[in-house]
């Protein structure tokens, strides 16, 4: 695939860039070493001041930087601009808190072991290498980043293939910022050189956010590296509506839970479970407020749906619907592409939906909708977790006995009551099943990529 700006709202080619050499990926990871040879001596305090001095970089910058982003995967502006101020908030959340997530933590009675002191330290691990999507081209790629800097890692990125103006502001924020020449390398290169990165000696770790094929691709290559990974896949996120729900609320979030970033969101919610009694209510409710979206040129801020990222990605949403159609699917909004230039696709709700469908089982990257009647809190259940995917959940309930019972048998990274999924720096964020495996955010995303190293002293 050609590393370039296309602009998915017009199918133009803007800008080509040709791909680094093996000379430029060995110069790359060999200065992400030498920085992080540098890095792992500096205090928490400096590198928080560089983190921070990189956040207000972002802040300043974050006009242009939303226009790229907008220009090259097609999200509308306002929602860019969100996401650009949303990785200057992770920088500084990361800077206000590494210290205290990587403390030593000491065994509150040594004696135990026979030591006069026992703790765990967490150290950083070296050079990680970053394997990104385009759908946040910015935000997925922070969200790795600050807490390893912070850390003490540096990092190397292969950004999915369309974004490469995003990847490259990404290669000079942190540099920008203080950091050390070399602690964040944006490397231009195809997915098919991502083996030979992560078996470089020099890189000591992967993450990769994608699709469950790169997922298990990468993932083998780490296993058979012995190097620790972390997998952040696709989703097909249930949102669930019960009786005692607010339905009207819960129609307006689960509009806005299905087509943000124009339905292109790992966890973006994609099936939703309707209990029987409200059903009706609320897919008259669902197919209006999915009619009346504004679908157009996401520069325009009238505009709430703009085009899908790709060419491929659009005939991959369409191939699952039309599937669903000809197998019988009701087709309650939408149905297909908008004509003229541009990824454009309707949004889409669709009803009546059997086992033999593909889009049953399978992710909707795009603003589509599938809608289930279910008839009890049980239903709701089997159906929410018969996909391969455990990322996240939403259920919409004012009953405390059914809240708990969903808190407990879904079977996902999280679950969101009575709103819908949204990743926060405060929270920890990833799944199970084939969503993937580790975490990111919170502690426990800075923790991911360290040597948590036993101290026992006599
Ligand atoms: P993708 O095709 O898997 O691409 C993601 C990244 O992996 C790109 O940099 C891509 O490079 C690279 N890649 C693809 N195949 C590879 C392989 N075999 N070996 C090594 N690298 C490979 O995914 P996408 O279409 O960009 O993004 C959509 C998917 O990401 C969805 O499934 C979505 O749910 C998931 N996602 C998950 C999360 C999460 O946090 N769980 C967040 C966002 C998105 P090229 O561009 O060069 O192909």
């Amino acid at each position: 695939m050609a590393i370039a700006t296309i602009n998915p709202a017009t199918g133009e080619t803007v800008k080509e860039f040709p791909a680094d050499d093996a000379a430029a990926i060995d110069r790359k990871i060999g200065e992400a070493e030498a920085a992080f040879q540098a890095l792992k001596s500096t205090t928490f305090a400096q590198r928080a001041e560089w983190m921070r001095a990189s956040a207000d970089l972002i802040e300043k910058e974050a006009d242009d930087t939303a226009r790229i982003l907008t220009l090259e995967m097609g999200k509308p502006l306002a929602q860019a601009k969100g996401e650009v101020l949303k990785c200057a908030k992770n920088l500084r959340f990361y800077a206000d808190h590494a210290e205290s997530f990587l403390a030593d933590e000491p065994l509150a009675d040594p004696s135990t072991v026979g030591a006069s002191r026992a703790y765990a330290r967490y150290q950083p691990l070296g050079v990680v290498l970053a394997v990104m999507p385009w759908n946040y081209a910015l935000w997925q790629v922070i969200r790795f980043a600050a807490p390893a800097l912070m850390a003490g890692n540096t990092g190397v990125l292969k950004h999915a293939s369309n974004v490469p103006q995003a990847a490259l502001y990404l290669d000079t924020i942190f540099e920008r910022g203080g950091f050390p020449v070399g602690s964040f390398r944006a490397l231009l290169i195809g997915s098919r050189e991502v083996k030979s990165v992560i078996e470089d000696r020099r890189v000591k770790a992967v993450t990769l956010t994608g699709s469950e094929g790169a997922g298990r691709s990468v993932a083998a290559i780490a296993g058979d590296q012995i190097k620790k990974s972390v997998m952040e896949l696709g989703g097909s996120d249930p949102f669930i509506v019960m009786p005692s729900a607010d339905l009207e609320a819960a129609a307006t979030t689960a509009v806005k839970a299905r087509v943000q970033n124009n339905g292109q969101s790992c966890i973006a919610a994609k099936r939703f479970l309707v209990h029987a009694q409200v059903y009706d209510a609320f897919a008259q409710l669902f197919a209006d407020k999915m009619n009346a979206l504004v679908v157009g040129d996401p520069m325009d801020e009238k505009t709430d749906v703009g085009p899908v990222a790709t060419e491929s990605g659009r005939s991959d949403l369409a191939e699952l619907v039309d599937d669903a159609v000809a197998k019988g699917a009701t087709i309650l909004a939408g149905g297909g592409a908008v004509d003229g230039p541009g990824w454009f696709y309707q949004p889409t709700l669709l009803t009546d939906l059997t086992d033999e469908m593909r889009i049953v089982m399978e992710e909707t990257f795009g603003p589509v909708a599938s809608l289930y009647k279910v008839a009890d809190r049980d239903e709701a259940i089997r159906i929410a977790n018969q996909t391969t995917f455990g990322l996240s959940s939403a259920v919409w309930t004012n009953d405390a006995d059914e809240e708990a019972a969903f808190i407990r048998d879904l079977d996902a990274g999280a679950v969101f009551i009575n709103g819908m999924t949204i990743s926060y720096p405060e929270l920890p964020f990833g799944g199970i099943k084939d969503s993937g495996f580790g975490r990111e955010l919170a502690a426990e995303g800075i923790r991911e990529f360290c040597n948590v190293k036993t101290v026992w002293k006599a």
